[in-house]
C-alpha cells in the first residue's frame, strides 16, 4: 500500500496520455502556439503500461486517462485493454472533452472502460465556442448520448466562470440530471497558463444559485474524490470541487504522470520525478523507488486557497486536471 507523510493513502492514478488538445479551453490552454513536448519524447502505451503494473502493484486500484485530450491519441482502446487485461477489477476511467466520442465510445467499453468524465460547461453554442475556441458543442452532446447508448457511465464536469456561463448551473444541472449523470461542478483553478482576467464561481455561490430551485442535504466527503456531494429530495446526487477550501486536500489519494514519464505528486506545484529512464532500461525496481519517493512527497496542500495564496505554474493540459 502508498501512503503519504500524512497518512493519506494514495491508490489512484491520473495518467496523461497526451497534452495535445483538440480545444483551446480559456482556463486551460487558450494560448497557441506554444511548444508541445516532441513525439518522440513522449513514452509508447507499452511503456506507460509497465509503469502502470508498478503502481497496481504497490496498490493503485483506480486509474483515470487523461489528457491534454485522450481522444486524440491513437490506438488508445489498446492501451486501455492492456490495463484491463492486467486487472480487470481497476476502477478505469476516463476525462474527456467528448468530441471525438461519437466514433470511439464502443470500442473503449468493449476495451474495458468504464466510466468518464465529460466536461460540459455550456449548452449554448456560442457560448462553447467562445469557451473552446471553436464550434464543439454539437459534436461533445452527441459523443455523450453515444457513450450513454454503449453503457458508459458518464459525470458531468462544469467549471462556472462569471460573465461567461454562470447563468447556465441550473441548465447543465438539468441536462445532466435527465440522463442519469452526476454532474460536479468544479472551482476554476487559476493558473499561469489561462486566459487573464477569468473569474470563478466559488463553491458557496454555486450552492446559493442551487438553493434558490432545490432543497438538498450536504452528504461531505465520500473518501474517493476530491468531490463534496450533495443529495436533493428526489435522490439525484450533484458535487462541488472547491480546491480554494481547506479539506480539499485532506481527501488527496492521487498521483499524476504525465505523456513524458514525469511522476506528480500534486496538482499544483511544479515538483515531478521521472520514471521514463527506469522503464526505459526495464528496472523494475527504480520505477517502484521513484513511485514511493513521489508520494512520500507529496504536499500537505496546494496553495491555492488561504493567505499565501498564489497562481500555479503547473499547466492542467499537462497534468491532465
Ligand atoms: N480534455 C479533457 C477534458 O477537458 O475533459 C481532459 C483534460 S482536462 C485538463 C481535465 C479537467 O480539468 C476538465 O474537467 C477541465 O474542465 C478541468 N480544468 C482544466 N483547467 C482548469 C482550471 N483552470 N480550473 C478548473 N478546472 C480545470
Ligand atoms: Fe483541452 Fe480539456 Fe484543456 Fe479544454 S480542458 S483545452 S478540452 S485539455
Amino acid at each position: 500500500m502508498l501512503i503519504d507523510s500524512y497518512d493519506r493513502v494514495v491508490d489512484y492514478l491520473r495518467v496523461s496520455v497526451t497534452e495535445r488538445c483538440n480545444f483551446r479551453c480559456q482556463y486551460c490552454m487558450p494560448e497557441k502556439p506554444f511548444s508541445w513536448v516532441p513525439k518522440e519524447n513522449l513514452l509508447s502505451f507499452e511503456e506507460l503500461f509497465e509503469f502502470m503494473k508498478v503502481a497496481i502493484d504497490e496498490g493503485v486500484n483506480k486509474i483515470r486517462i487523461t489528457g491534454g485530450e485522450p481522444l486524440l491519441r491513437e490506438d488508445l482502446d489498446k492501451f486501455i485493454k492492456m490495463i484491463y487485461d492486467y486487472k480487470p477489477s481497476i476502477d478505469l476511467a476516463m476525462t474527456t472533452n467528448a468530441f471525438l466520442l461519437k466514433g470511439t465510445a464502443q470500442r473503449l467499453k468493449d476495451a474495458g472502460l468504464k466510466r468518464i468524465n465529460v466536461s460540459i460547461d455550456t449548452l449554448k453554442p456560442q457560448v462553447a465556442q467562445d469557451i473552446a475556441g471553436k464550434d464543439v458543442l454539437k459534436n461533445v452532446l452527441e459523443g455523450v448520448e453515444e457513450a450513454l447508448k454503449v453503457g458508459l457511465k458518464v459525470k458531468v464536469n462544469m467549471v462556472p466562470m462569471k460573465g461567461m456561463n454562470a447563468d447556465e448551473i441550473i441548465d447543465v444541472l438539468e441536462y445532466s440530471k435527465e440522463r442519469g449523470m452526476s454532474v460536479r461542478f468544479i472551482e476554476y483553478m487559476e493558473n499561469a497558463y489561462a486566459k487573464a482576467g477569468l473569474t470563478g464561481v466559488k463553491a458557496k455561490e454555486v450552492l446559493e444559485i442551487l438553493g434558490k430551485k432545490y432543497e438538498f442535504s450536504d452528504d461531505g466527503f465520500d473518501g474517493a474524490s476530491p468531490s463534496r456531494y450533495y443529495t436533493m429530495k428526489d435522490g439525484y446526487r450533484f458535487g462541488i470541487i472547491e480546491p480554494y477550501g481547506d479539506d480539499f486536500c485532506k481527501q488527496c489519494n492521487r498521483i499524476r504522470l504525465t505523456a513524458e514519464g514525469n511522476l506528480i505528486p500534486c496538482l499544483y506545484f511544479d515538483e515531478a520525478m521521472s520514471i521514463a529512464e527506469s522503464i526505459k532500461r526495464g528496472d523494475i525496481k527504480g520505477a517502484a523507488a521513484v513511485l514511493k519517493e513521489v508520494v512520500r512527497t507529496k504536499p500537505e496542500k496546494n496553495r491555492w486557497g488561504g493567505d499565501d495564496a498564489e497562481v500555479s505554474s503547473r499547466a492542467f493540459y499537462e497534468t491532465g486536471g
